[in-house]
Parts: structure tokens; sequence; C-alpha cells
């Protein structure tokens, strides 16, 4: 329920139908992706073809699924989305290949959990729109062939180094998504606003963004959270005081820490002076599982350059203490 976390909860699925831009020009940032992209949708369409399969990696709430629907849009093509962990068997797959419409765009998130034999019915289908469905069991089992309408995959994953290089080579075209600078947050943060019917000035868009986290889905969170508190004290308009007074009743700070950030990086400080210390030790201090720690705590703060994983444990840098105001102890101190 963490109001920074990158992930989809119950109340942004239902919004974010709402807030997705639906063309190319729309989408705000990712300028190399959005650019080569354009290129390989423009060329598909001259030559009146399915358009290549696309791999778009990067982290959570940075646009993927957003941008395979306008994928689908640009080619003027139906999308059916499903996701890796939802294909158990490469019947479940076969399913959904062989009920695909030509030209269809298949969004497949988290592709890199795909069962084995799924993935190797893919690989495939991929190439030679063509797959292998097995009847029967063991000796006398029989493969069928199953020629496929062409269609164009387009797969989501975290990390396009998780995905087997078989697969990985099969797609035409990857996209790495990057984390969004805070002066596009600040465009994606207007554009919501205008959809939402939010009145919000330049400084209360640039106070959101630089606690988004690099994150359009975080940014268009924090918005709504705003726009509630707006509501309630400020006739709805959001500047600069407004976002901010409403950030710290929601506990996100101005470099989009939440409680449980600053708990981590407060026992790191306070209790073992900048560490080193042990993950496990680090948990305990603030009262949490080591894979909470390590999993949703600690990624943000590595990639903000508060904590640093080192062989001796875990240390704060420079700059963890001065966010927190707080001053190092002095070296050779007593
Ligand atoms: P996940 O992998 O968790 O499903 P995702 O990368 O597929 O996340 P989306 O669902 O596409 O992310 O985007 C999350 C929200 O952020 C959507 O509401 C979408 O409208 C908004 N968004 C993402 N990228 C952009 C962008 N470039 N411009 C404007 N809004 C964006």
């Amino acid at each position: 329920d963490r109001l920074v976390a990158a992930g989809a909860d119950g109340e942004d699925t239902a919004v974010e139908a709402a807030l997705r831009p639906k063309d190319l020009h729309e989408f705000v940032g990712q300028e190399k992706v959005r650019e080569q992209l354009d290129l390989v949708l423009k060329a598909a369409r001259a030559r009146g073809a399915t358009a290549d399969h696309v791999l778009l990696s990067g982290a959570p709430g940075l646009g993927k699924t957003t941008l395979s629907m306008i994928i689908a849009a640009e080619m003027e093509a139906p999308i059916r989305i499903t996701s890796g962990p939802a294909i158990q068997h490469a019947g479940d797959l076969a399913a959904i290949l062989s009920s695909l419409q030509e030209g269809e765009v298949l969004f497949l998130d988290e592709i890199h959990r795909m069962s084995r034999p799924a993935e190797e019915m893919l690989y495939m289908a991929m190439e030679d729109f063509r797959v292998d469905v097995i009847v029967g069991k063991g000796p006398g089992a029989t493969a069928i062939p199953l020629e496929l309408p062409p269609f164009t995959l387009v797969g989501a994953t975290t990390r396009a180094g998780l995905l087997p290089p078989p697969l990985r080579d099969r797609f035409g075209f990857t996209g790495h998504m990057e984390f969004y600078a805070p002066t596009e947050l600040e465009r994606v943060i207007h554009r919501s606003a205008g959809l939402l019917d939010v009145a919000i000035d330049t400084e209360g868009a640039a106070e959101i963004a630089g606690r988004s986290r690099g994150t359009p889905r975080i940014a268009n969170r924090l918005l709504r959270r705003v726009r509630d508190y707006a509501q309630v004290k400020a006739e709805g308009r959001i500047d600069r005081d407004i976002a901010a007074a409403a950030l710290r009743v929601y506990e996100v700070d101005a470099r989009g820490l939440d409680r449980l950030d600053r708990a981590v990086l407060g026992a790191l400080l306070k209790l073992f002076g900048g560490g080193p210390v042990g993950l496990s030790t680090l948990a305990v201090a603030v009262g949490e599982e080591r894979e909470t720690v390590e999993e949703v705590a600690e990624p943000f703060l590595v990639r903000e350059g508060l904590l640093a994983r080192t062989p001796r444990g875990r240390v704060a840098t420079p700059a963890a203490w001065a966010h927190l105001g707080l001053v190092p102890p002095q070296h050779g101190a007593k």
C-alpha cells in the first residue's frame, strides 16, 4: 500500500486507463524509444506489413503497457494483454496464439516469468508464425503443426538481461525505458491534471514531480492524493505550498522517500553510525523482514546514492547524512 510503490494498485488500474496517452505524440519523454519506435511503425505501415516484435525493458510504472497500446493504436490493430506468470503451460500460450487476429498486438508483460515449455513454443511462433501442438503423451504423442496469422509480440520485462538470448534475439526492436527526468514528470502531471480537471501551477507540479521517483505512475498517484488535500484545504487549487503540505501528511519527503525508506536510513545512521552493518541486523532494527528492506526500500536508496551495498554490509553515503539533516561522526573521534 505504499504511495511511492512503482507497481499498480487497485485504484491505479481504474484511473490509469483514463490517463494513458493514446499516441506517440502524447507520450511524454523516452525520446530515443519514441523516435525508434516511430520509425519501426511507420516503415511497417508503409510496407502494409505487421510490425516487428518489440521488447520493452524498464522498471515498473514507466509506461510499457501504455506504449504497447500505442503500438496497437498506431497500427490500427486490436491488442491482447496477458503476462508471463499467467501462462503456466504451453497449451495456455497455444490457445492465445491460435485465437489472434491477423496483425493483432499481443502484449506479454513480465515475459521473463513464462514457463520454459511456453517460452520454447514462443520462439517458433515469433519466427515462423507457427506452433506445434502436442497431442497425446509418451511415445504416442504427435506434434500437429498449426499456422498462425502474423502478429506483433510486445514483450515487457524489468530487465532485458533476464531473458534467454534465443528469446531476446527474436525481437526486431528493443526499447530501453529510462527513469523520467523531473521536467518530464512535470509534463506528465500537467497533462493528467488537465484530464482530471485539477488546477495546478508550475511550481505545484514541480513539487510533486521531484517526489515521484522518476516514475509516471507514482507522479499520477501523488497528484491524486494532493488533489484530495487541495479539495479539502485549498478549494482545489494546487501550488507549491499545498503540494508540499499534502505530501508531508502522506509522509513522502522532498526526494520521494517514504516512512519505510527513512526508517531504514535513520537506523543505519543513528544506530550504526552509517555502517557497515549487515542486512539482517538492519532489518531487525527497523522491525521489518529482511526481504522488505532489501527488495522494497533499498533499490531506491541505492539508486538515489543514499546507501551502498558493500561486501562488509550496508553503508550510508554522505548524501544520506545530509538528507536526514544529521552530522556524520568524525573519523578518529573517541
Ligand atoms: P507495469 O510494468 O507495472 O505494468 P508499465 O511500465 O506498464 O508498468 P504503465 O501502466 O504503462 O506502466 O503506466 C503507468 C501509468 O503512467 C499510466 O497511467 C500511464 O498513463 C502513465 N504513463 C506512463 N508513461 C507515461 C508517459 N510517457 N507519458 C504520460 N503518462 C505516462
